[in-house]
């Protein structure tokens, strides 16, 4: 038997959301599990039962866990309270820390050592100590006005690279992650910070020294502020600098690379470097200094690199060719373990690899429903490479290729030609499979060299995707539509799809369709086998989703936009952003009634925003009448197992009970 002796640090207590994430954790193992708060008892698999605790912010809980998979069950369940199971939470400090704690502490081993759990799983391997990249600052200043050029040069650099690491941060993981970088991305156009600069500049320093300094100063106050998110934003402060320094001295920005598969040692890692690390070769990481609550950590999640970090400075006794194990569930590292310990880790892997594989062996074949119902998975990308994962990961086609990443990257307009070459690689890689392309959504917020944007209180509801492109730069939408056509004509490709994002009035897709006509007609290129839609972003067209109906070839929902249009919340405000939930009955509603739509004029209707991959939506989607789900490809072959295990018919129940809700948190009560 097993026992946890737990504090609960969620708002609301074991409520709603964290209880059915609890239960439904509960639920995965074999053994009985029971939870007491006070005198009451009860069963961790009953979410009725556990409601009834009534525990509130702060309550103690104490879990007993016996069978099998015993040991399992309670390092998963004293891992998901302690991350706050599935919300964040804001825990006492504990040793300079903050830490939700289990408060029996463990005694540990001789070759163990205890930091805090940052991203679950388990890892075995050798050890990299990983070395941070340090920049010889150079003497010598070449005049005021070169050193400012230069310096503009560089701001200008880490923004382009910047905004293509939001983008691809974005596809790749999500857009709460890709926030972290814009975040950075704030921090290198705050004016004051750049005013320093430039007054050191003046005043005879060189734009390298000038930049570090200011840098410098500033993560050192901001790691004195006792507050532990703001403690960790020093982080950030000193990774723009590095990421700019890199780019004055013309110096790559990473230490050393990795080689074989290990687990990483480090002092702390930048979110930069965690969002490069090659998650094939890093089984884990371990670091001595950093927070639960440090970007890195949240993007090693993301990742599903298991982490450990604030190991503290007994990190420096572990020698280079010593192994580990690293349980990011525990926040436990062993040090050269015994063969027993390895052949538990092992075990454990085999366990869950196993069920990854039985998932990702039927992914390629198409899902349907216990009742017959085919839901087609398709996959989200912005590049070829992004296309293979999703193809190799069971995608039936792309349901939205993000064709900004071509252009952010860059600090001219790529060429047609260029634009031709890309188009062509992803249509070859996905081999005859539908791929559906998302022409320019870029604006105000995420600029780039070429474009010009006059500067907007309101970015997010200025010009942005298609209003940008057919208002002020129709020959860029122009070009980028005879690369597209001209890569399906040779491609052989059947069937390809093009959409228009952000569109909000009949007036812009329209313009947007004239623009392909007249393209088609000028390149002699037919439009048959183009399906032509638009992005169902803006809550104006989901309302008038008949209209558009009529004249589209399907809609694409996406989700994240769409669920900041409706509820008035930045999708990257610091602290509403987890308010803005897709699962929001409001939002469901929008859905639902661009399914109808669709549906009442023939057409199809597909969700690509970040809903479609949420575990919580997939029978409501399901049950609306979606046609298509589009993911990022690791989330592609549980989607599948999950549409498998479910009926059209519940789902259509589960639906309609949603759209009776009044909350996305009694949405996700709804299990
Ligand atoms: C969306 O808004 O849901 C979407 C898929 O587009 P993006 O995330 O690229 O804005
Ligand atoms: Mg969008």
């Amino acid at each position: 038997m097993q026992q946890l002796d737990l504090v609960i640090y969620n708002e609301t207590g074991l409520h709603a959301r964290p209880a059915k994430a609890l239960v439904k954790l509960a639920k995965s193992f074999d053994s009985d599990i029971k939870i007491q708060h006070g005198e009451k008892k009860v069963n961790a698999k009953s979410m009725i039962s556990v409601l009834t605790l009534g525990v509130k912010k702060s309550g103690r809980i104490f879990v007993e866990i016996d069978g099998d998979d015993e040991v399992a069950a309670s390092e998963a369940i004293e891992s998901a309270v302690v991350s706050g199971l599935g919300e964040e939470v804001k825990a006492p400090k504990t040793n300079g820390h903050t830490v939700a704690h289990k408060m029996m502490e463990q005694k540990l081993a001789d070759n163990q050592m205890k930091g805090i759990p940052a991203s679950t799983g388990l890892a075995h391997g050798p050890v990299f100590r990983w070395s941070e990249k340090s920049f010889d600052l150079p003497s010598d200043y070449a005049g005021a006005a070169e050193e400012l050029k230069q310096f503009a040069d560089a701001v200008l650099k880490t923004r382009t690279e910047l905004n293509a690491l939001v983008i691809r941060i974005t596809a790749d993981l999500s857009a709460e992650e890709a926030e972290i970088f814009n975040a950075h991305l704030e921090i290198l156009a705050d004016q004051e910070l750049q005013q320093e600069v430039k007054d050191r500049i003046k005043a005879g320093e060189n734009s390298a020294q000038s930049w570090y300094a200011v840098c410098d100063a500033q993560a050192n106050a901001l790691s004195q502020i006792d507050d532990e998110t703001l403690a960790a934003r020093s982080a950030d402060v000193r990774d723009v600098c590095g990421r700019l320094l890199a780019h004055l001295l013309n110096q790559s920005q990473s230490g050393k690379t990795l080689h074989q598969p290990s687990i990483l040692l480090a002092r702390d890692l930048s979110p930069s470097d965690t969002a490069s690390l090659n998650a094939n070769l890093v089984l884990a990481f371990v670091t001595s200094e950093g927070g639960p609550n440090a970007h890195s950590a949240i993007i090693a999640r993301a990742m599903g690199i298991p982490a450990v970090v604030g190991l503290g400075p007994g990190m420096d006794s572990i020698s280079d060719d010593a192994t580990l194990i690293v349980n990011g569930a525990t926040g436990l590292v062993e040090v050269n373990p015994s063969d027993e310990s390895i052949e538990k880790v092992k075990a454990e892997q085999d366990k869950q690899a196993q069920k990854a594989a039985a998932m990702l062996a039927v992914a390629k074949d198409f899902a349907l429903t216990q009742d017959g119902v085919r839901v087609e998975v398709f996959g989200n990308g912005g590049s070829a490479a992004d296309c293979g994962s999703c193809k190799g990961n069971g995608a039936e086609g792309i349901g939205l290729l993000r064709t900004e990443f071509l252009f952010l990257g860059k600090n001219e307009e790529p060429s047609e030609a260029e634009q031709y070459d890309t188009y062509s690689n992803i249509l070859s890689v996905m081999d005859g499979r539908t791929v559906i392309f998302r022409t320019l959504d870029i604006g105000g917020d995420k600029p780039v060299p070429y474009i010009t944007v006059p500067n907007e209180e309101n970015p997010f509801l200025g010009e942005r995707g298609v209003r940008l492109m057919i208002n002020h730069y129709p020959e860029m939408l122009r070009t980028q539509l005879k690369a597209l056509l001209r890569a399906y004509r040779d491609s052989g490709t059947e069937k390809m799809g093009i959409m228009f994002p952000m569109v909000g009035q009949l007036s812009e897709w329209r313009k947007a369709k004239q623009h392909t006509v007249e393209v088609s007609k000028e390149l002699g290129i037919s439009l048959d086998g183009i399906e032509m839609g638009v992005m169902i972003e803006v809550p104006s067209a989901a309302l008038n989703a008949v209209a558009f109906a009529q004249e589209v070839d399907f809609f694409s929902i996406g989700t994240n936009d769409l669920t900041q249009y409706t509820m008035a919340i930045d999708r990257q405000h610091p602290t509403l952003a987890g308010q803005a939930d897709g699962l929001d009955p409001a939002v469901l509603r929008l859905i639902a009634m661009t399914a109808d739509a669709a549906h009442g004029a023939g057409k199809w209707v597909g969700v690509c925003g970040e809903l479609a991959a949420d575990p919580a939506a997939t029978q409501i989607l399901i049950g609306l009448g979606i046609d298509e789900l589009s993911v990022n490809n690791k989330a592609i072959p549980s989607l599948k197992d999950r549409i498998r295990n479910s009926s059209k018919a519940q789902c259509e129940k589960v639906a309609q009970k949603a759209l009776s809700l009044s909350s996305a948190a009694e949405v996700r009560a709804l299990g």
